[in-house]
């Protein structure tokens, strides 16, 4: 199909493909599809009405139709079968079971991290009226390098990488949720991860990745390639000494929010 949201879509996939933050099949991507893109594509829809349980309830996305990669396939092949790589699924009415209306062909299914990615998008939906329509993981490099090194904490990794770079406190105000290792792909990492996407707009999997969510593609991008950069200048900082001369002082961080119009994480400060 040539539409723009699925061209925007495997955009995303492919720059994140480049940046080395996909490996193998690693990552997913999911996107809530507006009503009027629907409209545009409804001809190209099928009704096999096989609904597949989903083991978790998102009752505000009732009905929703969601673009989403598939699982094992690899986000550099994405754009040369989109059909087989990538799919549309429709959950029912009660937000507890989904059908696949197009793509995921010869067999193929969701991601199995979807889970994760609707109970996200239900607490997004909800947390911002709506506007928030992307969610999408990476398995960023140097942010899982530094869940080696650093202590599993919110405050520790949002404050280390706000001074890491002055555009990340403008960027991500409400800091970012660090969840300790857990299993991929079940109810469990999906539940844990939803309850600091109520807080934040990226968390941050120990020793796996990292999620993102946002209005579109290009802001939900922009904000994970923004906490990798600054992992990657921490990840530098701390292997070339293990002792620093400067920094963002707390005043000056601080001193960024009327410029900015931002209001800055208080709890990340203390
Ligand atoms: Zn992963």
């Amino acid at each position: 199909m040539n539409v723009k949201f699925i061209d925007d879509f495997i955009n995303m996939c492919i720059s994140g493909s480049n940046l080395g933050w996909h490996e193998r099949n690693g990552g997913n991507l999911s996107y809530r599809i507006k009503d009027s893109e629907i409209e545009e594509i409804k001809e190209s829809l099928t009704d096999n009405n096989n609904w597949i349980n989903l083991d978790i309830n998102a009752k505000n996305l009732a009905n929703e139709y969601f673009l989403v990669t598939g699982s094992g396939k690899y986000f550099m092949n994405i754009n040369k079968n989109m059909e087989e790589n990538i799919g549309i699924i429709k959950l029912d009415e009660n937000g507890e079971s989904y059908k696949v209306v197009w793509g995921f062909e010869n067999n193929g299914t969701p991601t199995s991290e979807l889970p994760s990615h609707l109970l996200n998008h239900s607490v997004k939906k909800e947390k911002t009226n709506g506007l928030h329509r992307v969610i999408y993981h990476a398995h960023t490099t140097n942010i899982i390098a530094l869940t080696f090194v650093l202590p599993l904490e919110d405050k520790i990794f949002s404050r280390k990488l706000w001074e890491m770079a002055t555009e990340c406190p403008v960027v991500f105000p409400q800091g970012v949720g660090v969840l300790p290792w857990m299993i991929p792909g079940g109810k469990e990492i999906a539940k844990k991860s939803s309850e600091l996407m109520e807080k934040y707009n990226a968390v941050i999997w120990a020793h796996h990745g990292l999620f993102s969510s946002g209005e579109g593609f290009e802001d939900t991008f922009g904000l994970a390639h923004t906490i990798e950069k600054a992992a990657e200048v921490l990840v530098k900082v701390l292997s070339i000494s293990n002792k620093t001369l400067n920094t963002i002082s707390k005043e000056s961080l601080l001193s960024l929010e009327n410029p900015f119009n931002i209001e800055l994480n208080k709890n990340m400060l203390d």
